[in-house]
């Protein structure tokens, strides 16, 4: 029972740790190139869901200091808002319509979350959640224009949920299809 208790207080600032860390600003647990996420389909309905460090969506991680800065952060987001289409392509077949975009970044607005210590890196993501809401998703032959639209990104690995299975897969620039 003590030992018990002792490993309870050693796990507990190990677990909030854990918990900060999964905010927008990561300090350490993501690699440049490499996005992560899940697309999950359910009747009628498609969600994907993607995390990618803000290096490969806008060149730079930190805080926009100046206007082409700025510029260019608003510039990639509308490119992921406006463009659902582009960074996942469903086939028209399909009938497919965005009915719901988020897109987050902590680099849109005014400069937040600032190091103390201007020599600290700071790390942050860009997180998307699209839902799409199709006529059929039989057939469903989904592939990832993320990666053209955005070269900095490498790999994407992905978990895929769909009625039949449940299976990983890592997208990459020379194979972009996403198996439903
Ligand atoms: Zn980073």
């Amino acid at each position: 029972m003590r030992l018990f208790q002792a490993c309870a207080i050693l796990t507990a600032p190990f677990i909030m740790t854990a918990v900060a860390a999964a905010g927008t600003d990561n300090p350490s647990a993501h690699e440049h190139g490499k996005a992560k996420g899940s697309i999950a389909v359910e009747e009628k309905t498609v969600v994907v869901e993607l995390e990618i460090p803000s290096d490969d969506i806008f060149g730079f991680e930190h805080a926009t200091k100046s206007k082409e800065q700025k510029d260019a952060v608003t510039k990639a987001l509308d490119t992921l808002r406006g463009k659902t289409l582009e960074v996942i392509n469903l086939p028209s077949e399909n009938g497919c319509r965005a009915t719901e975009i988020k897109v987050e970044s902590s680099l849109e607005g005014e400069p937040k979350n600032l190091p103390k210590d201007k020599n600290q890196v700071v790390h942050s993501d860009v997180d998307i959640r699209y839902t799409f809401t199709c006529d059929k998703v039989e057939g469903l032959n989904a592939k990832l224009g993320l990666l053209k639209l955005f070269p900095r990104i490498k790999a994407v690995d992905l978990q895929v949920l769909t009625a039949k299975a449940q299976s990983k897969v890592t997208v990459t620039k020379s194979d972009t299809v996403i198996p439903l």
